[in-house]
């Protein structure tokens, strides 16, 4: 019996020579007039496809193979062969094709190539099969294996922090509440459970008797383990109900997030560092396919960009001098520029573009703009926050070292207009052997895009969320 390989294996020189099957999608069939068709077959293992060449003294030739259009599943045993043809080391000589599904040619979307990316976000149930999202597939996989290597190998323990959760993290953004009470008013839900009106909005006696919401940072929580064990981290979905339509924001994403004990700022700042580095050159390396065809055919400065940054030191800029900067730029941007104003993305990407060409790690952010679990510099007025911001993407990780003293802690929450019993158990980690620590949250879909050089964020992540779309 002939082996079952992949076609990355089968486009490899040293498979020349055995008998195999792959198995994967049609890209497209070409006939050739010496009664013979050349057959694309991908199979998402890799960026290329792989050739097989059917002959017409194929039993299902005139049956099957000549109906054979972009789309079909198919299965394919023969010889792997060295190939004449350019860009290719190997082809199939078919010596039997198995149709497991023809895909009409008259109503396959994909039919045809070349779709805009917006028309592509109407098909998300297809869009992997093109060339553009099984790279950006790859790549997304290959990042968060990544991920949890940089984080394994140092010692960090992976925490699985809640997804539901009733305290409203530190305010990072509008909040999806969750519910079990039936909103259409009717007194038993579909699954039986006996639900009550939500008109009253009683939420005593809603699911978990006490209004719930889904997670915007699994921050908090990660602390708590943190101040335990030390080094770790979460990696998960995150949600936030921002009304913003920006190719920046999804309203469903992913997020890394390191919490350590024992770590200050700088620590916290060698660590995100090290963690982009680690991302970048181990895609440079291990998806080199797809990386040059991001670099051919989506932004021509991809790889010039990503092998830059593996071998560059990010810059240290304290948000005082970088709105010095920004004051003396001469530019006119559409949001001030006044010292304690939260900077934007105009301002984020001047600095990362134009000024510094190059990441750039801000820290030291006035006390109003940041959440209350920030640490307060001994000049009262700045917290040990930190924004790691680069070209194009603008912010890809905020971070910072946390308040570990109980009572400033609760000063901040009150002048937040936040009720520190909320948060007892929050505080308790204060309470009962305090320690510095640190931590930040890397947006994967940010990364990816970095990576990728894809304009929209909702062309990074399988199923986009944002305001309006849920379909798929
Ligand atoms: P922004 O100012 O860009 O909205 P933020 O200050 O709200 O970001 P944080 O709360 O610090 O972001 O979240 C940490 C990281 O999560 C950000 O650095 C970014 O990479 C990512 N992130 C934040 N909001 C979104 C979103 N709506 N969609 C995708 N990624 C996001
Ligand atoms: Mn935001």
């Amino acid at each position: 019996m002939p082996e079952i390989i992949s076609v990355a294996e089968a486009r490899r020189e040293e498979t020349v020579g055995r008998e195999v099957i792959v198995r994967g999608w049609v890209r497209t069939r070409r006939d050739s007039k010496a009664g013979l068709s050349f057959i694309e077959i991908n199979d998402g293992s890799c960026f290329g496809n792989v050739q097989v060449i059917a002959e017409s003294s194929l039993p299902n030739y005139e049956s099957e193979i000549k109906r054979l259009s972009p789309g079909s599943c198919v299965s394919v045993a023969g010889l792997v062969k060295s190939s004449p043809g350019k860009g290719q080391a190997t082809e199939i000589q078919a010596a039997e094709i198995l149709v497991y599904g023809f895909a009409d040619a008259e109503k396959y979307p994909l039919q045809k190539k070349g779709h805009s990316f917006e028309f592509l976000r109407t098909i998300a149930h297809l869009r992997p099969r093109t060339n553009t999202f099984g790279a950006v597939a790859r790549v997304r996989n290959r990042a968060c294996h990544s991920i949890h290597q940089f984080f394994q190998e140092q010692g960090f323990l992976y925490v699985h922090t809640p997804i539901i959760t009733a305290s409203d993290c530190e305010g990072a953004g509008a909040m999806f509440q969750v519910t079990a009470l039936d909103q259409s008013g009717k007194e038993e839900s579909e699954k039986g459970v006996k639900s009550v009106k939500s008109g009253g909005n009683d939420l005593s006696k809603d699911f978990f008797g006490r209004p719930a919401f889904l997670t915007v940072s699994g921050q908090l929580e990660a602390e708590t383990f943190a101040c335990a064990l030390g080094k770790t981290y979460t990696f998960g979905p995150t949600f936030r109900a921002e009304n913003s339509n920006t190719p920046r924001h999804l309203a469903e994403f992913w997020m890394v997030e390191p919490e350590a004990a024992f770590f200050d700022l700088w620590d916290d700042m060698e660590l995100a560092e090290g963690l982009l580095k680690r991302l970048f050159g181990d895609v440079l390396q291990y998806c080199p396919e797809d990386i040059q065809f991001f670099n051919q055919r989506i932004d021509k400065t991809v790889v010039e960009t990503l092998e830059h940054i593996v071998a560059s030191e990010f810059l240290r800029v304290s948000y005082t001098d970088a709105i010095e900067i920004l004051r003396k730029s001469g530019r006119r941007f559409e949001f001030p520029t006044r010292w304690g104003n939260d900077l934007q993305a105009e301002h984020e990407r001047f600095l990362t573009e134009t000024h510094f060409r190059q990441p750039v790690i801000l820290y030291d952010y006035p006390r109003e703009i940041k959440p209350f679990y920030m640490r307060l510099n001994d000049d009262g007025r700045t917290v040990r926050a930190m924004d790691v911001l680069v070209p194009k993407v603008g912010e890809i990780i905020g971070g910072s070292q946390r308040e570990e003293r109980l009572d400033l802690l609760e000063r901040q929450m009150k002048e937040q207009g936040l009720d520190p019993q909320s948060y007892w158990w929050y505080l308790d980690l204060r309470r009962f052997g305090t320690v510095p620590h640190s931590g930040f949250g890397l947006g994967l879909e940010r990364a990816i895009q970095f990576i990728t050089g894809m304009a929209n964020i909702r062309d990074v992540i399988p199923f986009p969320r944002t305001p309006g779309n849920a379909e798929f």
